[in-house]
C-alpha cells in the first residue's frame, strides 16, 4: 500500500542531532518503508492521501523498557517499598497468571501505547510466546525472549530448563522478517536474550546465556543497579564488582545489551558501558515512584553512552506514556544538578527514538528518512498548549500530552486514528481484560 500525508509539518533530525519541521511538506509510503520526504508533490499514484494540515508527522517513540501485561496490576501495591512491592503485592498475583491473562494483558497495553504514539517496544514478562502474538495481531513492533531467572548456585547450565528456552525463543523468532521486508530486515518480533538481573540469577547460567547471545547476535535486555541495596549485594557476591563489571566478567557485554535503570552505576561503570557499547535505558517515573533515586542521565551522555528511554510496567508507573517519560526526563536531571543547561529537548527526543532503536537492534527505525520504516506518529499542534510552535523539539518534550497523538503507523500500515484501532477490537479487549483482572485480584 501506498499512503500520501499532504501539508503535513514532518520532523526530521540534522546530521548534527538537532530535531527540524520541514514545514507544509509530502510524506509518502512505499509498503513498509518511507519512500518519500519532500516540499514538492512527488509523482507516482497513491492507494490512499491523507490531508494532515495541522499535524506534525514524528517518528514513532521507542519504550525501550517494560512488562506490557503488567497493565493488569495497575496501580497495585502503590506506595510500598521495592522488596515489599514486589514480596507482597506483585509476585503472588503473578504466580497466578496464565496465557490468557497475558494475552489479555498484552493487548490493553498494546493499545495503551499506540494511542499514546509507541510503535516499537521492548518486553520482559512470562509466557513471551503468547504475548508476541498479540502484537503480531496488532501490527506493532516488539523486541522480547524468554526471561533467564536461576536460583540455585550450583545448577549446571546444562541442566537449566529456562536456559533452554531462551535460546528456543531466539530460534523460534530470528530471521522471520516478513513480506515486503529489505533483506536483513527484523520482523514485528525480534527476539532477546533476556534475564531478569544479575540478582535473580547465577553465573553459571548467565556465562552459558552469553554464549547463546553469541551464537545467535542477538541484543540483551536485563536490569541493572536499580536500587542501592542490588548493587552493594553484588559487589558482596562477586569480589566487589559492580552488577555492570560483573555482567562485564561474564562476557554478557560481548553482545549489544541494554540494561534498565542504572540508578546506581557509577562512572566506572558508564565507561564499561561506553567502552562495550552497551545502552543504558532510563525510566524516570518508576525509578521516583519505588523511591530508587536517579540515573546518572546527564553524565552518562556527556561520556557517550547511547541513553534510551522505557516506562517499565504499569504497576511501578503506572502508564506506558512515553511523552511523560520525555518530560520527567529532560526536568529530573536539571533540578538535580541545578542546571538548566543539562539534557536539551534534542537529546530527549533522541532518547525516545533513535537511541531506542539502536539499543534494541533496530537501525532501520527511529527517524524519518526515506528508505528508513515507515513508523510515523501525527500529533496534534493546533492545541492550545502548543502555541505558539517556535521551538519544536521544547515543545513536544514540554508542552505536548500523549493525548495529542492522532495517528500511530507501523511499517507503513496506520493502526491507530483519531480514537480507533483498525486491527484491535476494543469491546472484546475490554471483556477479556475484565475477566483477567476479576480472575487474578480475586
Ligand atoms: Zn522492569
Amino acid at each position: 500500500m501506498r499512503i500520501l500525508f499532504k501539508n503535513a509539518h514532518v520532523l526530521r533530525r540534522d546530521a548534527g542531532g538537532r530535531w527540524n519541521a520541514l514545514e507544509n511538506a509530502y510524506l509518502g509510503t512505499d509498503g513498509r518503508y518511507i519512500g518519500y520526504i519532500g516540499t514538492e508533490a512527488p509523482k507516482g499514484s497513491w492507494d490512499l492521501v491523507k490531508d494532515m494540515s495541522g499535524k506534525l508527522l514524528m517518528p514513532g517513540l521507542v519504550n525501550a523498557h517494560g512488562h506490557a501485561a503488567m497493565t493488569l496490576l495497575r496501580g497495585v501495591g502503590s506506595g510500598l517499598p521495592l522488596q515489599r512491592w514486589l514480596e507482597e503485592a506483585i509476585f503472588p498475583i503473578e504466580a497466578k497468571m496464565a496465557p490468557q491473562d497475558i494475552i489479555a494483558g498484552t493487548r490493553v497495553a498494546v493499545m495503551e501505547m499506540l494511542a499514546s504514539g509507541t510503535t516499537l517496544c521492548s518486553d520482559m514478562y512470562d509466557f513471551p510466546w503468547d504475548a508476541v502474538r498479540v502484537f503480531e495481531e496488532a501490527g506493532m513492533k516488539v523486541n522480547s525472549g524468554r526471561v533467564l531467572l536461576c536460583f540455585d548456585p550450583d545448577m549446571k547450565a546444562e541442566d537449566c530448563e529456562r536456559l533452554k528456552e531462551c535460546e528456543q525463543f531466539v530460534k523460534d523468532f530470528t530471521g522471520r522478517g516478513g513480506e515486503g521486508l529489505k533483506d536483513g530486515a527484523e520482523g514485528l518480533v525480534k527476539a532477546d536474550i533476556v534475564l531478569h538481573s544479575e540478582y535473580l540469577t547465577t553465573e553459571n547460567t548467565v556465562r552459558a546465556l552469553a554464549d547463546i547471545a553469541k551464537k545467535y547476535d542477538c541484543a540483551v535486555q536485563l536490569h541493572v543497579s536499580e536500587t542501592e541495596k542490588e548493587h552493594e549485594e553484588c559487589k558482596e557476591r562477586h569480589e566487589g564488582l559492580t552488577p555492570a563489571a560483573y555482567l562485564e566478567r561474564c562476557g554478557l557485554l560481548d553482545t549489544p545489551t541494554y540494561m534498565a535503570h542504572c540508578v546506581w552505576a557509577t562512572d566506572e561503570d558508564l565507561d564499561i558501558m561506553k567502552n562495550k557499547g552497551a545502552s543504558l535505558v532510563h525510566n524516570p517515573t518508576s525509578n521516583m515512584k519505588l523511591g530508587s533515586g536517579f540515573a546518572p542521565v546527564a553524565k552518562a551522555l556527556e561520556k557517550g553512552v547511547n541513553v534510551a528511554l522505557g516506562t517499565d510496567g504499569c504497576a511501578s508507573n503506572n502508564n506506558l506514556n512515553m511523552f511523560e517519560e520525555m518530560h520527567l526526563a529532560a526536568l529530573l536531571q536539571k533540578g538535580l544538578y541545578r542546571d538548566p543547561t543539562l539534557v536539551t529537548a534534542d537529546q530527549i527526543l533522541d532518547m525516545a527514538t533513535v537511541n531506542g532503536a539502536k539499543a534494541l537492534g533496530r537501525p532501520d527505525t527511529g527517524e524519518l528518512r526515506e528508505g528508513m520504516r515507515a513508523d510515523v506518529i501525527a500529533v496534534d499542534m493546533s492545541k492550545p498548549h502548543m502555541r505558539p510552535a517556535v521551538d519544536i523539539p521544547s515543545l513536544l518534550v514540554y508542552s505536548a500530552q500523549a493525548s495529542d497523538v492522532t495517528m500511530t503507523m507501523v511499517d507503513g500500515k496506520i493502526l491507530y486514528e483519531n480514537n480507533a484501532y483498525t486491527t484491535i477490537d476494543p469491546v472484546k479487549a475490554e471483556e477479556e481484560f475484565k475477566a483477567a483482572v476479576a480472575r487474578l485480584l480475586a
